[in-house]
């Protein structure tokens, strides 16, 4: 029997063999100079999920050297590799369980918001000082403190300040229903969020940060700015009032597996959901809802094919995507285009989430989160010559 060393493997498939994640930090940093320049205060830039999957230390840095002076996440643990990324910036981390490292987020520098009496008395325990925002519920009945237990929040954590254990520095409220800028709900935010201010000074407090704008706000309503702007989508090119051009920062390119010819009526993947109604070719992606390709786009969505829109048939699976070609195949390789910012004419983030029934928040995130896709970030070498 031969006792010869099995073949060296062949080369790694080269980079255009494979699925590719792009993103595109010029646009972030373009889409962090639109949103600073709409900001009559501060800008937040909020990195949670990973920068809306775009990476949060590469959206964080890009953003603080665009127009952003400070950055949020929701939790602690977000906000821990920005400082160990050496991001010196302001930071906020806005929710935690009561029991979080509070003592950490002090020796950190991390700001931390307080929605509540308990969450006031565990970071007011906590060795150092901490600096705090109080969270007012304006409208959501979600994070934040209730109207009926602001005045009483307020009081509690003037007590705390007295003590020595924290220092107020902020008052944040969040808006609920800011994508349509018509509906009441907005209003009764802002009166809201205008009267937990004034309880809040007269319980003594002088909270020099106050802030209740996301995205949308910040694009449509000036009277929500107050000192800052709290923004994500926008950083990574989603607007949610439909407002203003914003630029995407993902694209999603997947190359042709194989093609085939089939004739009129040929069934196509799971169910046979789809069934084609004239001989086409057919050409298969390695790309499917395991990589957060929403399978509920199945049925609607379309891909970019040598400069034109086709359809993808079939359902997604969870590993490929079938796409029909037409009458023109293409070569084994050619890249097709999922998703980008559509300069090209391929389906944006917003196509997707229609197609899906969804938004392109769950879009981004989902792609950004999935650990198959080759990920490759462009744009950053521009920001070596910065401080
Ligand atoms: C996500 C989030 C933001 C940012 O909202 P965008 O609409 O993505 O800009 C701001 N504040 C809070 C509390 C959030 O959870």
């Amino acid at each position: 029997m031969s006792t010869a060393c099995s073949p060296a493997p062949t080369a790694v498939p080269g980079p255009a063999q494979v699925p590719v994640l792009q993103v595109d930090l010029a646009a972030v940093a373009a889409n962090t100079r639109l949103l600073a320049d709409r900001a009559q205060g501060g800008l937040m830039a909020v990195v949670k999920a990973d920068g809306f999957g775009h990476g949060a230390v590469d959206v964080a840095r890009t953003a603080l050297a665009h127009g952003a002076t400070w950055l949020g996440t929701t939790g602690l643990g977000e906000a821990w590799p920005l400082r160990a990324a050496g991001l010196r910036a302001p930071l906020l981390s806005w929710l935690n369980p009561v029991d979080a490292d509070w003592a950490a987020a002090a020796a950190h520098d991390v700001d931390v918001a307080v929605p509540g009496a308990e969450h006031l008395a565990a970071v007011a325990a906590a060795p150092g000082r901490s600096r705090v925002h109080l969270h007012v519920d304006t409208g959501m009945a979600r994070d934040g403190a209730a109207p009926a237990s602001w005045s009483a929040l307020c009081a509690a954590a003037r007590r705390a300040e007295r003590r020595g254990q924290v220092e107020v520095v902020g008052v944040m409220g969040h808006l609920g229903c800011a994508e349509d800028p018509t509906d009441p709900c907005n209003g009764l935010a802002r009166t809201r969020f205008a009267w937990a201010l004034e309880t809040a000074r007269a319980a003594g407090l002088r909270p020099v940060h106050r802030h209740l704008a996301a995205t949308a706000a910040t694009l449509t309503d000036p009277r929500t700015h107050h000192t800052m702007s709290r923004v994500g989508a926008g950083l990574v090119g989603i607007d949610p009032s439909g407002t203003t051009p914003l630029r995407g920062a993902l694209t999603l390119t997947a190359p042709v597996v194989s093609v085939r010819r089939v004739p009129a009526g040929t069934p196509v993947g799971y169910g046979h959901a789809h069934r084609t109604q004239r001989a086409t070719h057919l050409g298969l992606l390695a790309v499917g809802y395991a990589d957060r390709l929403p399978r509920a786009a199945s049925g609607r969505a379309e891909a970019l094919v040598a400069g034109r829109r086709r359809p993808l048939v079939g359902r997604v699976s969870m590993d490929q995507v079938v796409v029909d070609l037409g009458d023109r195949p293409v070569d084994l390789g050619e890249p097709v285009t999922l998703l980008g910012p559509g300069d090209a004419g391929e389906p944006t983030a917003q196509e997707w989430a229609a197609w899906a029934g969804t938004i392109p928040h769950e879009v981004v995130t989902g792609l950004g989160a999935a650990a198959r896709l080759q990920r490759r970030t462009a744009g950053a070498t521009h920001l070596r010559s910065l401080p």
